[in-house]
């Protein structure tokens, strides 16, 4: 059984786009540190699975907090522009 935040597998399809549009540094500390702050405004939405998560869970998310998780992966992506911390290990 896996305990698993249906959130961040929804937010983590966002996080790409919203990189490219603002046009950033893509590297995998910036890419966390944009999930990191998009999923610390959003609601977690926690569940218990055997294997996988279903598919209709994620998308049933999706379409309920699209507008909301584009708009914070935006602003994340921004944010982590501004002030990427690669050099801040
Ligand atoms: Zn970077």
């Amino acid at each position: 059984m896996i305990l698993k935040n249906c959130m961040e597998i929804c937010a983590s399809k966002y996080i790409d786009e919203a990189m490219k549009n603002a046009n950033m540094c893509t590297c995998e500390r910036c890419r966390l540190d944009t999930l990191a702050i998009t999923l610390n405004k959003l609601p977690p939405k926690y569940i218990v699975a055997a294997g996988s998560i279903a598919s209709t869970k994620i998308k049933s998310l999706e379409l309920q907090y699209d507008a909301v998780i584009r708009k914070e992966a935006e602003e994340a992506a921004f944010i982590v522009k501004r002030k990427n911390r690669h050099d801040l290990q």
